[in-house]
């Protein structure tokens, strides 16, 4: 599995429809400070379902919609969408190719589409739930985190080898079937 593509429009600093295609392989993003490049991390974190704004760096959760600058007027809704290669089958869908996408407007509330369809965050979670990219996924290293993994508590670090090693899909739907 790779990031294929990402789209977006009225994320963050991005304002006008932008689209930014991967290749396999290591990928690296540059350009001056302020430019963007946590903020494109942030779109792939916020399309996967971030749901803690301070995780995106904002306040609240309309943050991550372009605010305006001097020029460009501030917009009523931000929308993010991934492709991801999917030809290992590593997520499991029978789709070579997965697309995520999110959208939230002004009134705070999100809508989650995965291949085009809307469909609930939880779906999203099912889908990416021990592919390393879900929650406690640690496909994504933020800064400060790795020293987060090596002194944090034990249940936390218990959490990132059970994402890593598969197997934290079955603590979910244990803790979901123990909920009813
Ligand atoms: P550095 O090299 O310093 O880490 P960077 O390329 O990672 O920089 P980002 O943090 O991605 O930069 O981008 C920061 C810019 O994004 C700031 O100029 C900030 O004003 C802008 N920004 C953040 N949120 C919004 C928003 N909602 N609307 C418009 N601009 C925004
Ligand atoms: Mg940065």
């Amino acid at each position: 599995m790779y990031l294929k593509k990402i789209e977006m429009k009225g994320f963050k600093s991005f304002a006008e429809h932008t689209e930014i295609i991967f290749k396999p392989g290591i990928n690296v993003v540059v350009g001056p400070n302020g430019c963007g490049k946590s903020n494109l991390v942030d779109a792939v974190r916020w399309v996967l379902g971030e749901n803690n704004i301070r995780e995106l760096r904002g306040q609240k959760s309309e943050d991550v919609i372009f605010n305006g600058t001097d020029k460009f007027r501030a917009l009523s809704m931000a929308s993010v969408e991934i492709v991801l290669d999917n030809a290992d089958g590593l997520l499991p869908l029978d789709y070579s190719e997965v697309a995520v996408g999110r959208k939230i407007f002004r009134s705070g509330e999100s809508e989650f589409y995965l291949n085009k369809a809307r469909v609930r965050l939880k779906d999203i979670n099912k889908v990416f739930t021990g592919t390393g990219l879900g929650k406690c996924g640690y496909s994504i290293i933020g800064q400060g985190e790795l020293e987060e993994v090596l002194n944090g508590a034990p249940m936390d670090r218990r959490l990132i080898l059970e994402e890593a090693s598969g197997i934290i899909k079955y603590r979910q739907q244990r803790d979901e079937v123990k909920a009813r």
